[in-house]
């Protein structure tokens, strides 16, 4: 075999899967058709769920350093400013990110991509996948090298994450299904004055469309997207001289522009693999599921399914676990592109919708809507877990147990542990728990009760106990987090659920080790 994983493209997805597998000692070789990293801002926006993983892979406070934090976003109506969706206070107690990060693709590639050479990896450009073939136990792939020339290759598993042209799910014959969106998008980055609240996403509505300005690095510099006014679709020449008049009738006459250094417009659509699997090839990303720009999900959705499959096929290349796990990633990636494609659509036809009606739906309800359900606290709640990808959970998975009985509002398992502060030792500080957790292993998180007595006979060192303590302070947490006393949860590698309970028992944790996850007994290796 040449490679355990061949991962095809060194976009977002495929570096962040390339810097998981490298951390956990598994071989990858990861090629790119380009001839470098792209140049192109492209994605923006930085969810909380995806810096908690950039967090785990030691990369979090230069991501923090380059960008800059949004913390809420305004919504402006025919040029008047109508409401507020915050998004660091209601984020503050949910994750130590309370916020979206502004920072463009091209600097969140650059930093995965130094990260993947501390491991020790590089990154095969000018090389190209141009054929695939499966047996029961490898794929035979073809490649085209800088210098024209081909090459066959055995991988043991394929990671298809080309983008939205995969050559992966083409030559696997797997359906895009979708369609385009009649609307053309453009983007702009520049340096621009005018009415925007500053370090905060602005968001103009108007009657036949909308713009939004992203702060971004340096001052006044923003990114504007929006879609263009009806007068000029249909045309390939748009520049960014032609859509400005409508940029400023709708943003506001006192804008001022200084530069542009980055225009482009592009036709998006809406489109899912109907399978993310054939065998032993795999789609994440763009590959998988491309939908409109409308809420920044897309790179933290890429980001999120190579998250998901990476412990799995590290501990299947590592022969720690059997090959039956490989197919939760389906399982459980599927249904998350399904619910994103369903709610970008929704949000982007209501943003764009043509017609009369619609515009004043949009310009005269919209707004209001948003300024009233932003002053609920549950709203507020429920919208911050859901753009952050927080919010993002497996109860339906095969390896999420929770008992019959447990309290509807505890957490269960499937969903992402909450973030804690909690006193671990009884002189100690408050800790924040997501740092003692090791995302390369398991967690058992033990609350109210001691840890089992038997050691649970997992391979290589798999497990880690968390005993959380008895103290008044650690309770407030406990009952602000709904965690019931005395309760167990055993955390996979990703931080999310995969088990829990009242009484901990050293039998449960290997049943489950051993039935759901495929793991096998140390004695076993
Ligand atoms: C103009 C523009 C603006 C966007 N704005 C936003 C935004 O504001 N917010 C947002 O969330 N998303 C946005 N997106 C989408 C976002 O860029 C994608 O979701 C993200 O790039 C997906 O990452 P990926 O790694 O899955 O795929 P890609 O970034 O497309 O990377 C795929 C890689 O695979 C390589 N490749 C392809 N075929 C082969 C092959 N056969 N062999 C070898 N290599 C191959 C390509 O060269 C490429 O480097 C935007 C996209 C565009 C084009």
């Amino acid at each position: 075999m040449d490679t355990d994983v061949l991962i095809v493209g060194a976009g977002p997805t495929g570096l962040m899967l390339a810097n998981q597998l490298a951390r956990r000692g598994v071989r990858t070789l990861l090629i790119d058709r380009h001839a470098g990293p792209s140049r192109e801002t492209r994605a923006l926006g930085v969810q909380a769920r995806t810096l908690e993983i950039y967090a785990k892979l030691g990369i979090v406070d230069r991501a923090l350093a380059l960008g800059t934090r949004g913390t809420g976003a305004n919504i402006w109506a025919e040029g008047r400013w109508m409401a507020r969706v915050p998004l660091g206070e209601t984020g503050r107690g949910v994750t130590p990110y309370p916020y979206i990060l502004i920072l463009g693709q091209d600097d969140n590639e650059r930093i995965m991509g130094d990260r993947l050479r501390d491991f020790g990896q590089s990154i095969q450009w000018n090389t190209e996948l141009v054929g695939l073939e499966q047996d029961a136990d490898r794929v035979a792939a073809t490649l085209k090298l800088p210098d024209g020339t081909a090459r066959q290759l055995a991988a043991a598993w394929v990671a298809g994450c080309d983008g939205a042209h995969s050559a992966v799910r083409e030559l696997s014959s797997i359906p895009f299904v979708g369609a385009p969106y009649e609307h053309v998008f453009f983007v702009a980055d520049t340096e621009v004055t005018g009415s925007m609240v500053p370090d905060q996403v602005n968001v103009y509505l108007w009657r036949q469309g909308f713009h939004l300005f992203f702060p971004m690095r340096g001052a006044n510099h923003w990114r504007i997207v929006g879609i263009l006014p009806p007068a000029l679709r249909g045309r390939d020449d748009v520049t960014f001289e032609a859509v400005m008049p409508s940029v400023r009738a709708e943003a506001g006459a006192e804008l001022s522009f200084k530069a542009c250094t980055w225009y482009s417009t592009y036709r998006i659509h809406h489109r899912r693999a109907a399978r993310f699997r054939d065998r032993r090839c795999f789609l994440l990303g763009d590959a998988a599921h491309i939908h409109s720009p409308v809420g920044a999900q897309g790179m933290n959705t890429g980001l999120q399914d190579a998250y998901n499959l990476a412990w799995k096929l590290a501990l299947v290349t590592q022969g720690r676990a059997d090959a039956a796990l490989l197919d939760s990633y389906e399982d459980e990636r599927v249904p998350v592109a399904r619910r994103l494609l369903d709610t970008t659509d929704r949000a982007f036809r209501l943003v764009v919708s043509d017609g009369w009606l619609a515009g004043v739906l949009r310009t005269k309800l919209l707004a209001r809507i948003a300024a009233f359900a932003m002053s609920r606290e549950s709203i507020q709640r429920f919208a911050f877990r859901v753009i952050s990808q927080t919010g993002i959970r497996y109860r339906a998975s095969a390896l999420s147990i929770s008992p019959e009985g447990w309290p509807d509002d505890a957490p269960r398992a499937g969903d992402r542990f909450p973030w804690l502060r909690l006193k671990l030792r009884a002189d100690g500080p408050v800790e924040d728990v997501f740092e003692r957790l090791d995302d390369t292993r398991l967690t058992l998180i033990v609350v109210g009760q001691p840890p089992p007595s038997e050691t649970v006979p997992l391979a290589g060192d798999l497990l880690r106990v968390l005993v959380i303590l008895a103290d008044r302070a650690n309770d407030a947490e406990l009952t602000r987090a709904r965690l019931p006393q005395p309760s167990f949860y055993l955390l996979r590698p990703d931080g999310h659920v995969g088990l829990c309970g009242a009484r901990v028992e050293a039998d449960l944790i290997a049943r489950y080790a051993a039935d759901r996850l495929g793991l096998r007994p140390a004695r076993a290796l």
